[in-house]
């Protein structure tokens, strides 16, 4: 079980050396991309109970909150598969997806790449056509993000689901769907047995990620890029235990997209430590980057684990990061956003004129 209570607490500011603004405000003006975050992780309680309402269940915010504490990996996927109930038809889904854009402005998020749980559309028997149309069109309304959609299958409910999630997203030919990916309990199926599912992926010309490495060790990391051509990993901590597969990531460029505060909640770092317990202080994002490998800080699922964007930078500034090291790793979240290189452009010189007015470059 990881670190519980608020994220943002008062602490030493250490590399930066400016008295005014404070580092969380310059962190929170800082224009940033979101890479890694579940739009269903990110409903936050009072939206729950407006869901649960909406559909005759009767909820207070303490309770909706009480069942956002994971202890375990298996805790939180329960919690998860928990608060989809709530998810029942296309205005549910317009209705967090508006939210989730509004919370991307708030942070300075110019640009999200957001996983959408595919799998869970139809194992409900929901059409992800209409889910999506109505998602997509509230997003839209909110001005000043840009969200793109990973469509995501559940890995331990085995490859066949996992193929109907990819032929859904090669049909849509939507050019605001970012990726195929592949999230839920890592170990619940072999890499080999999702080898045909990336094989098509890889036919329909879409970008393939896949979560890795998050409770599985470094093999898994490995296989994901070496098996199924995953262009980035969902978590990838579990390189910490091999140097060879660390120089492995870094010699074929493969971005890892960490999310501390998740690794924390759900227990998976101290999973990967053999230990009962971690902390920040025991988290490898600061050594990834400095050892060179390509990563990318994203918040998962801030509302489960009462995290943000901005509360993952003050993180990594605490775990060593300076204010340099910092504007570094937003630009890399734009690097490596699957977006054509002109739209890339467009974003990175706003990024560069933003930082520049804030005095960060
Ligand atoms: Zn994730």
């Amino acid at each position: 079980m990881g670190q519980r209570g608020p994220a943002t607490t008062s602490a030493p500011v250490g590399a930066y050396t400016l008295n005014t603004p404070s580092i969380e405000q310059l962190l929170a003006a800082l224009p940033k991309a979101e890479l890694h975050v579940h739009l269903e992780g990110s409903i936050e309680p009072a939206t729950v109970v407006e869901l649960a309402a909406r559909h005759g269940v009767s909820l207070t915010v303490e309770e909706a909150a009480a069942r956002y504490a994971p202890g375990t990996f298996d805790q939180f996927i329960e919690a998860f598969i928990w608060v989809t109930s709530f998810l029942r038809g296309p205005e549910d889904y317009a209705l967090i997806s508006r939210r989730f854009a509004e919370s991307m402005r708030r942070q300075n998020v110019l640009y999200a790449e957001v996983t959408l749980s595919i799998g869970i559309m139809f194992r409900r028997n929901q059409d992800p056509a209409v889910n999506f149309a109505a998602l997509r069109e509230a997003a839209l309304q909110v001005p000043g993000v840009r969200l793109r959609w990973i469509f995501d299958a559940v890995r331990q409910w085995g490859a066949g689901p996992a193929m109907e999630v990819a032929r859904i997203a090669a049909e849509l030919r939507s050019p605001d769907i970012a990726a195929f990916g592949i999230g839920g309990d890592e170990l619940g199926l072999p890499t080999s047995e999702l080898r045909p599912v990336y094989e098509y992926v890889a036919s329909q010309g879409m970008h393939r990620l896949i979560h890795a490495g998050e409770i599985g060790g470094p093999e898994s990391v490995r296989e994901a890029v070496e098996i199924l051509g995953a262009e980035r990993i969902g978590h990838g901590i579990g390189v910490m235990r091999d140097e060879r597969t660390m120089d492995f990531i870094a010699a074929r460029g493969i971005p890892l997209e960490v999310c501390p505060t998740s690794n924390l909640r759900t227990g998976a770092l101290a999973r990967q430590l053999g230990r009962k317990t971690a902390g920040y202080e025991q988290h490898p994002l600061a050594s990834f980057f400095r050892r060179g490998l390509p990563v990318t800080l994203s918040s998962d699922d801030p509302a489960m684990f009462e995290t943000t964007v901005n509360d993952e930078y003050v993180h990594a500034h605490r775990m060593g990061l300076n204010s340099v090291d910092l504007v570094r790793l937003a630009e890399a979240s734009f690097h490596h956003a699957f977006l054509p290189e002109a739209e890339k452009a467009v974003l990175l010189d706003e990024f560069h004129s933003r930082t520049a007015a804030l005095g960060l470059v």
